[in-house]
């Protein structure tokens, strides 16, 4: 009999143990990841709204980089709902061909945008790092001293950075049996970095950290925790070293999953510094992650097959941490957040 292929081969599971699905989260939630797309038109609204009570997410924030007239068509049609404070939107900040006059033109910008309303600066984008270039046509380093002045007008607006840095670093490595997101990889062409185009994954996150601690003022809200899901104990050392440093977990719950002890020691140590975030909005993947942060359920599905190859476990975090992690640490974090009415 032939093998079966990779693809093929999806054993149904025997094993039979209690099962928690929590469709709702225990808590009202802050989406800090949003990527919303109905945020065009009162219907659009509604039927965003519909989505998020049915999930108890309270606020989404659109992590949309958007400003200016758009930034601000946006946020009158928010003005104009019964929904206005269900969302909050980020402005961003064009990192293309930085040079001469660039930070003194996007200071005014961040200045209004913030005036306006938006409440962080994000998602800066992965190709910050990785393919954005200067004026000069250089590769712009995320620690390019250029940039200097933007990031001290966050600290001084007391505005979060939302920064996605690279990607996962198997995305990085060679295409072989051994990588971990192979399937992904060859699924997905696109996704990878291959050496002769783009900087390594260590590469970035030097640039990144030099970054993180050349600003301690500055907010900085690292995406997808990183990418150091898969190493605790290099993240922990990083938010050691960067007081200034949080991470959002979204995109990342197959790492989280997988390691319920070592992930529920690190959520309750770092209580203070994890953010909720799901970024791509799919309505029915937010319940993995309530799944995870809020039961002990063992050996579940994940809800993407090609992202991991393994089964999720519940962290089973505290109603104290969850709060943090659903919730207040956003709104300590960005204070334009709606602040009243949290339980
Ligand atoms: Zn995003």
């Amino acid at each position: 009999m032939p093998a079966p292929t990779i693809v093929d081969y999806r054993p149904r599971s025997t094993l039979v143990t209690p099962a928690h699905l929590v469709p709702k989260a225990k808590f009202p939630a802050i989406d800090f990841h949003g990527h919303p797309r109905q945020l065009v038109s009162a219907d659009g609204l509604a039927s965003l709204m519909a989505s998020l009570d049915s999930l108890n997410v309270r606020l989404m924030i659109a992590a949309e980089n958007i400003s200016g007239d758009r930034l601000r068509t946006t946020l009158q049609l928010l003005q104009g709902s019964p929904h206005k404070d269900r969302v909050r939107l980020m402005t961003g900040i064009d990192l293309r061909n930085v040079g001469p006059g660039w930070a003194e033109k996007t200071i005014q910008q961040l200045d209004a945008d913030i005036k306006a309303g938006a409440v962080g600066v994000g998602e800066i984008s992965k190709g910050f790092g990785l393919s954005t270039t200067k004026a000069d046509g250089s590769r712009l380093k995320i620690d390019d001293p250029d940039l200097d002045p933007v990031w001290e007008a966050c600290a001084r607006l007391k505005v979060p950075v939302f920064i996605h840095t690279a990607d996962p670093q198997q995305f990085f490595e060679p295409i072989d049996f051994k990588n971990e997101r192979w399937l992904e990889l060859a699924l997905f062409g696109d996704r990878r970095y291959q050496s002769d185009r783009y900087p390594r994954f260590e590469e970035l996150m030097a640039e990144r950290d030099r970054l993180f601690k050349k600003h301690p003022a500055t907010k900085f809200v690292a995406a997808h925790m990183g990418w150091h899901a898969n190493d605790l104990g290099r993240l922990s050392r990083m938010l050691d070293a960067m007081p200034n440093v949080s991470v959002e977990v979204g995109a990342v719950l197959y790492d989280i999953g997988r390691q319920p002890r070592a992930a529920h020691d690190f959520f309750v140590k770092y209580q203070d510094r994890i953010l909720f975030g799901k970024d791509s909005f799919q309505p029915e993947e937010y319940p993995y992650y309530w799944r995870v942060f809020e039961t002990a359920d063992e050996y579940f599905d994940y809800y993407r097959g090609y992202h991991a190859f393994w089964k999720l476990y519940g962290i089973e975090l505290p109603d104290e941490v969850l709060k943090k992690l659903y919730y207040r640490n956003a709104l300590k974090l960005a204070p334009g957040l709606p602040q009243a009415g949290w339980p």
